[in-house]
């Protein structure tokens, strides 16, 4: 892993406009700040070397160390990552009831994890209004108050890089793809620290094609809708072509080209739609929004899912052949979009 200083970060990542906020250079130092969804830096920064650039997802990262750190196996490219096995997953009664974005998967494993020690605390992302705030949970019955898809860039590592600084340990974190790309080269550890402690515990990825920038989301929708009654946002699965906002008893649908104009530039070079850096990964399940997709990676999130199953945290079911079909399809273009993408910013 190449690693460079905080004028270097400027230079490849915020001055290219390919920050995508994911927070992991946040809570590290005094000088990285995120006001309202924009990261700021207050401060430039003379050190050769800082953990800033060599946690960024948007800098180079190094996939073969990623997978031998995680998963102690070469990197293989696969349009879905590393994996064990993929199945179709729900919350079970136990979890209780929540306002799920999908099967509420995510909120069954990280109430399971908490309720049985499995971690000792969660980052997760609640929301302040409209505005997703990262949150660290220690109860168990707090997970299902953080459910549903903020369609938004949040900081969420820097939640954990703060719990991290205040001796935490044993930690869940969930996330997107970017943000778990940070956590993950932040357990690599990589200014071999002497203090370094892992904080984590267990991390659990969500699928993401792109995220929102928060403060141009915020102006397009007040023209539309008075902010304040929003209670949810929501994606439905091709052929739907719409971003649905919900307030209170009614649906707003925008066009999604209209919305597409509010994704980062960062989101465009991203390879990676199923959070390939993390023990399991969750998705929606196209034709039943009700049920999740479920990508077990490592023997901990295998051990999780067993428990959440065997305790009544989580249903599983079959995932069918065409759906792992189209899956790859969708995360391959992913990929492929992204690498044409970098060529073009390389020209
Ligand atoms: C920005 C974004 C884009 C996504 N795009 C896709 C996609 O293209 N295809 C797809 O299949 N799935 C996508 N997802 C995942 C999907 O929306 C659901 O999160 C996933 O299916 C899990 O559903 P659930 O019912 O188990 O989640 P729930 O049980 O409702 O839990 C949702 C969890 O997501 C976390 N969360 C919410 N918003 C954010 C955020 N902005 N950043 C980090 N964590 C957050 C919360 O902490 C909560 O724990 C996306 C998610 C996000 C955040
Ligand atoms: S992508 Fe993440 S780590 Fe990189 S500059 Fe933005 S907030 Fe910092
Ligand atoms: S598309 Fe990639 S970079 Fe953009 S928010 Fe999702 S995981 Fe992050």
């Amino acid at each position: 892993m190449q690693i460079a200083g905080s004028k270097e970060l400027s230079e490849q990542v915020l001055n290219q406009d390919l920050c995508t906020v994911c927070g992991a250079c946040v809570g590290l130092c005094p000088y990285f700040k995120v006001h309202k969804g924009k990261l700021a830096k207050i401060f430039d920064c003379d050190l050769e070397k800082g953990r800033c650039y060599a946690h960024c997802p948007k800098t180079d990262v190094d996939f073969e160390q990623l997978a031998q750190a995680l998963f102690q196996q070469p990197y293989n490219g696969d349009p879905l990552g590393i994996y064990r096995r993929i199945t179709a997953a729900k919350a079970g009664e136990r979890t209780g009831t929540g306002d799920f974005q999908n099967g509420g998967t995510v909120s069954a494993l990280m109430t399971c994890a908490l309720e049985s020690g499995m971690v000792d605390g969660a980052v997760l992302t609640d929301s302040d209004g409209l505005l997703p705030k990262p949150k660290l949970v220690t109860r168990a019955e707090d997970v299902v108050k953080c459910a549903s898809t903020k369609y938004m860039a949040t900081p969420a590592v820097s939640c954990l890089n703060e719990a991290a600084t205040d001796g935490k340990t044993n930690l869940g974190f969930v996330g997107t793809a970017c943000q778990l790309t940070g956590v993950a080269q932040m357990r690599l550890n990589p200014l071999e620290k002497s203090d370094f402690v892992d904080p984590i515990g267990l991390t659990v990825g969500l699928f993401c094609t792109w995220a929102l920038d928060t403060r141009q989301l915020m102006d397009f929708l007040s023209t539309r809708v008075d902010l304040k009654t929003i209670t949810g946002m929501d994606v439905p699965p091709p052929p739907a072509e719409v971003f649905i906002v919900k307030t209170g008893e009614t649906v707003v649908e925008i066009p999604l080209d209209e919305i597409r104009e509010l994704v980062p530039k960062g989101c465009g070079v991203c390879p990676d739609m199923t959070a390939e850096w993390a023990d399991v990964s969750v998705g929606a399940f196209e034709g039943k929004s009700d049920w999740n997709t479920l990508i077990i990676r490592t023997e901990k999130g295998e051990q999780l899912v067993e428990k959440a199953v065997a305790e009544g945290y989580l249903v599983l079911d079959d995932f069918p052949a065409e759906g792992l079909e189209h899956l790859t399809l969708g995360a391959g273009n992913k990929k492929k979009r992204a690498k044409e993408n970098v060529a073009k910013e390389e020209k």
